[in-house]
Order: structure tokens, then sequence, then C-alpha cells
């Protein structure tokens, strides 16, 4: 141990390191946490924090327009994007402030500087000085892939610049169909932008329900989003103050920016593993263990850089996971089946679990319970809009494997309803659960009729 300077050096103060080093200080190990952007990472800098806060601003010219079918006479309402950018920079700010005082209360030494490996137990610093440590975490996450070079590539922002626009564009067009895309083609929609998303698979939201991706479309399009899937973006121009899309079916999008959203790759370049034994998994990210060790001993890694489940929560997880197991005497693995995830789109998807497809794969016979309906809501105000919720049932057991909601507050629901999945709740335990009304959430445990059966039963 004398021929260490600390006992955990962290590379990339983000979600995962950020409690991976915090929860090792805890118990009593000499920490150091190196960053060279803010502390915070992507989550709290230019992820879900900032992104969530544009949802939130997105959102009421909505509310605006559905107020008048409840009575109210709203005037003409006004947006102004550099005083929304400016107060959620605030905001940001002052989480970083309190990630900083986090890591300071439990004597987290933080470094703010790239950091990247040198041997298995030596970090270098940017300014070249040397760190040792016993034990190192890689926790340097991931950044948005631009994919292959098209002319006119360097016209095109990734959800990093999205986040810093000077002004709100009034047209533009988001390439790729994931989640970050979607969100975004939503804000940039609900703030009065106007939105061509173009995605080269068949639907957006590849991965997920095809139920939920069917119907997010639809309604994003009633949203007067124009969704155009099967295409890719082949060259931007740059004509005058605005720029010419072309896509592969040789048509041309005109707008002020153009946005590519297709992808995240895992930061493991330049990090100084390629001499080490630290192997990359052909997913691209580092290989790991269930306790995030990767194929050096005493190297591990966490969140987006192993490329497991990409989401903030899971990323937290494994990093406390790593400090209980190396440094609490607690081995422990983390579980990444059925993580709940929300998608911030409008209307929001909330889902868990299997997908119906998946579901059909893997189990003998499968009950389909699903619902759309009118948000009570959208009565009164006469906005054009469905909800949509589905349980997946595995018939042999009765458990629910699968929830998949699309509706106002959907990523809140899951989060409750996940618990129930995550116990291993059945279909009984749904219906005896008595209905809150009135609330869009009692279809959950009032849907009674199959949509349909899939196995053998179906077939009796
Ligand atoms: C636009 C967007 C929206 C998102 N929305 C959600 C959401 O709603 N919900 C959700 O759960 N997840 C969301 N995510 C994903 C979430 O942000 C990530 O899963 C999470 O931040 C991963 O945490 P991490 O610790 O692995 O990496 P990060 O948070 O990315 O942290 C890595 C840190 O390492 C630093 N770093 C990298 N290399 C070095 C080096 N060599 N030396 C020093 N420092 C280095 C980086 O600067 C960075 O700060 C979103 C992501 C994006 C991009």
């Amino acid at each position: 141990m004398a021929d260490h300077d600390v006992d955990l050096f962290v590379i990339g103060a983000g979600s995962g390191g950020v409690r991976a080093a915090r929860v090792a200080a805890s118990y009593g190990a000499r920490v150091m946490i190196a960053e060279e952007y803010r502390v915070g990472g992507t989550c709290v800098i230019r992820g879900c924090v900032p992104k969530k806060l544009l949802v939130y601003a997105s959102r009421f010219s909505d509310e605006f327009e559905d107020a008048a079918g409840y009575g109210w006479t709203v005037p003409e309402p006004t947006f102004h994007w550099p005083t929304l950018i400016a107060n959620k920079d605030r905001e940001i700010a002052r989480l970083e402030a309190a990630y900083i005082s986090t890591l300071e209360r439990f004597n987290v030494a933080l470094l703010k500087t790239r950091a990247v490996l040198e041997d298995a137990n030596t970090v270098r610093l940017a300014t070249g000085a040397r760190v040792r440590a016993e034990t190192i975490l890689i926790s340097t996450g991931a950044w948005p892939h631009l994919g292959p070079k098209i002319p006119g590539l360097e016209h095109a922002i990734s959800s990093n610049e999205a986040f810093h626009l000077p002004e709100l564009p009034r047209r533009i067009v988001i390439q790729g169909g994931g989640y970050i895309a979607v969100e975004f083609a939503c804000i940039f929609a609900g703030l009065g932008s106007e939105v061509t998303l173009v995605y080269r698979g068949e639907n957006i939201l590849r991965g997920f329900d095809d139920d939920v991706r069917e119907h997010l479309r639809s309604e994003m399009r009633g949203r007067g989003i124009t969704v155009t899937c099967g295409l890719t973006v082949t060259a931007i121009e740059k004509a005058g103050d605005e720029f010419v899309t072309r896509l592969s079916d040789k048509s041309t999008v005109n707008s002020e920016k153009v946005m590519f959203a297709i992808g995240r790759r895992p930061n493991v370049m330049g990090i100084g593993i390629e001499p080490l034994n630290v192997k990359i998994h052909e997913h691209g990210g580092i290989e790991v263990d269930e306790f995030s060790r990767t194929t050096v001993a005493n190297i591990y890694a966490v969140g987006d850089v192993t490329n497991r489940v990409n989401l903030t929560p899971v990323a937290i997880r494994e990093g406390h996971a790593f400090a209980d197991t190396v440094f609490g005497g607690k081995p422990t693995p983390v579980d990444h089946s059925n993580v709940p995830t929300a998608v911030f789109s409008e209307p929001e998807v909330g889902v868990i679990g299997l997908t119906e497809t998946q579901a059909r794969e893997r189990l003998a016979q499968v009950d389909v319970y699903k619902t759309t309906f009118r948000p009570m809501k959208a009565t009164l105000s006469g906005r054009n809009t469905r909800s949509f919720m589905k349980l997946l049932v595995d018939a042999a057991t009765d458990r629910v494997v699968g929830c998949h909601i699309v509706g106002p507050d959907a990523g809140e629901l899951i989060q409750i309803v996940g618990i129930a999945v995550k116990m291993g709740a059945t279909k009984a335990d749904f219906d005896a659960t008595m209905a809150v009304h009135p609330t869009a959430a009692e279809e959950l445990v009032t849907m009674r009729e199959k949509a349909v059966s899939y196995g053998q039963r179906a077939a009796e």
C-alpha cells in the first residue's frame, strides 16, 4: 500500500464516478477523482437534467392552448429562448457546485484535469504528473457519434450543442430515432420550431414495444412533427443563413439547424487502456464482470463506458456496488434486469420489462392486455390525443413481465409500476388493487379483457 498515493483513482466525475468515489471514501479509502470538463458529467451538465428543464419549457405551449377549454383566456404567449437557456445554465451551475461540495465533504480529492492510464497502477494527468493508485475506476462515459463522414457533416450539431444554441431555430432537421432524437424533436416542436425527424429504420424508438413506437409516432405526427422513416441524411449544404439537408431519396429539407442524435460511443479511446489488458467488448464498451471488474484485476469500469444499460440510475448503482464490493467488504453484483425507463417525449413513454416481441420469443404463452383512451383532460381542451397502456403477462405464472405506457406522466407511473413488476407481481395482484378514480393509471388495474393470447392456449 505504501507505494500508492491513493487507494482509489476515479477517471471521470459523472454519475457513476462521483457515486463510487463518495461511497469508497465513506468506507475510509483515500480517493482521488479527475474530471476534464465539468463535475456531474453528462446527466447533470448536458443530459437528463438540462433536457428535462427544456421538456418542461416545451410543454407550456399545450397548457396555454388547453386552458381555453377550461374557461381561461390567456393573452398571446411569447417565448424567449435566451431566458430559458440562462436559467437552465444557472441551475446546472448550482447542481455542479452541490456535486463538488459533496466530494469535498467526503474528503475526495478533485483534480480538474484529464487523466489517462499509464500502467495498471499509474494514472497520468494532463500536467504530466503521475498518481499511483491501488485500484482504478474508469467512468469516462460516452460521447455523441455523428456517423459516417458525409459532405457537410461539420454543420451538424449534437445534443451537446443543442443545449447552448444562441436562439431557437425556426426550423430544425434531426437525424435519429432513439430517445434523444425523439425527445429533442418534441422539445423543439413544443417551443414552436418546425421539426423534421429523419430516421433510417422502419420506425422510431428501436428496441421499444412496437405498439409504443407506432402510438408515439402517430402522436408526434399529430403534433405537426414530420417523422420520416427509412431515410438517411446524405449531405448538408450551407445556403446563406440556412442549411439544405439532402436525404437518401434525393429530397431536400431547408432548416436553420441540423442535429444528429444517432447514437453514443463509449469513451474508451485515448485513455491509455490499449497497451494494458483491459478488453473492449464487441459492443464497444469496456468488458466487465458482474462486479464491474475489467480483465485487469485492479481496474474497474462503470457507467456508459461499459455500454451495458446506458442510464444515469444504472451508472450510479454500478458505482455504488463497485465501492461496496471493493472497499465495503460487501460483494454486490448489479442486476440489470427489469430497469424501468422513460422517454420524455410528448406524450411521454414509460416502460419496464419485456416488449411483446421479446415475450413471445421467450415465453411459452403470453397474454396481452392493452387499451387506448382519451385522457380526461383532453375532453374539455379538445386536444386530439390518446393514451396507450399495455400489460404483458406470462400465462404460465400469471406474472406481469412487461408494462408499456404512452401518455401524460408515463415516466412517473412506470417508476411505481416498476416496483410491482420487479417484485414479481401477478396480473391477479394488479386486478386485486383497487383503482384510484378518476386517473389514467386506473386503467392498469382494470384491464380485464385479453387483447390477444399467444402460445398453446391460444390454439386451443
Ligand atoms: C441528451 C441526453 C439525455 C439523457 N437523458 C437521460 C435521462 O433522461 N435519464 C437517464 O437515466 N439517462 C439519460 N441520459 C444518459 C445519462 O446521461 C448517462 O447514462 C449517464 O450520464 C452516464 O454516467 P457515467 O458516469 O457513465 O458517464 P458521464 O456522466 O458521461 O461522466 C463521464 C465523465 O468523465 C469525464 N471524462 C471522460 N474522459 C475523461 C478523462 N480521460 N479524464 C477526466 N475526465 C474524463 C467526462 O467529461 C464526464 O464528465 C441522457 C444522455 C444524454 C446525452
